[in-house]
């Protein structure tokens, strides 16, 4: 994975100065390609990574601060719509798809994996910016998130708090995403393997023992338990789902 050499400011006041200014993954195969774009975006004030490799993306989008991946379809390692799956199992990130093919049915399908605007091969740099941009605008206004309420239970994304009635409750990094994540789908089962890619952003498994763990303290913390629950609702070999128990 090719880092662009940028600037010498800290990330932090980098941003603050360019607030219109995204952090790009491109994952593009055809060196050529790859190579002018990241120039090109990095000489415009981006923060680029470049790879070749799909599954290297992905594993890049794993670890966060990513604003926008533009993804190529024609992709040697993974097909880019199985990419595009995987990217989505674990990640909201805008994504940016870049195709030569230039067939209807080909950008539905595109669109019901996950993606969120498409090129068509070849693209300009102002193109392809101008989208990056719109994307980035339209992300922006979305993550002004509501405070998420289930029941006694009031989440905060922002302050990174949540309030059981009036007590705050004293939760680890792990346990407020999970409560989190559960209260923005309330009633909804979701399994194991979701959430370990969600909040552990492991999309290939890993042990779900961790789940059940981080289960186990967060009810607890709600005071409840498994055998009485109130919010925390489990199936064996199906998931999790976080209910109003006042309904
Ligand atoms: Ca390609």
């Amino acid at each position: 994975m090719v880092k662009q050499p940028l600037d010498t400011l800290p990330e932090t006041l980098f941003r603050c100065m360019l607030p219109g200014m995204a952090s790009i993954l491109l994952i593009e195969d055809d060196q050529r390609i790859r190579q002018s774009l990241a120039t090109r975006l990095a000489e415009r004030g981006h923060d680029v990574e470049a790879t070749a490799k799909a599954m290297e993306g992905v594993q890049r989008v794993a670890q966060g601060e990513i604003d926008v991946v533009v993804l190529d379809l024609g992709l040697p390692d993974v097909d880019g719509a199985d990419a595009l799956q995987m990217i989505r199992a674990i990640s909201e990130v805008p994504v940016i798809v870049a195709t030569a093919r230039d067939d209807q049915a080909a950008i539905v399908r595109i669109f019901d994996a996950g993606a969120d605007d498409y090129v068509i091969k070849p693209y300009s740099t102002d193109h392809l910016e101008a989208r990056i941009r719109a994307l980035l605008r339209r992300a922006a206004t979305q993550t002004e998130v509501a405070e998420l309420v289930v029941g006694e239970l009031h989440i905060n994304p922002e302050a990174h708090e949540a309030f059981l009635g009036n007590e705050l409750l004293d939760l680890s990094a792990k346990e407020f995403e999970l409560l989190a994540y559960l209260a923005e789908r309330p009633g909804k089962m979701v399994s194991k393997r979701e959430l370990l890619a969600a909040v552990w952003r492991q999309p290939y498994g890993g042990a779900d023992k961790t789940v059940d763990v981080h289960l186990s303290w967060l009810r607890k913390k709600l005071g409840e338990t498994a055998a009485e629950p109130r919010f925390i609702h489990t199936r064996r070999g199906i998931g999790v789902k976080l209910v109003n128990p006042e309904k």
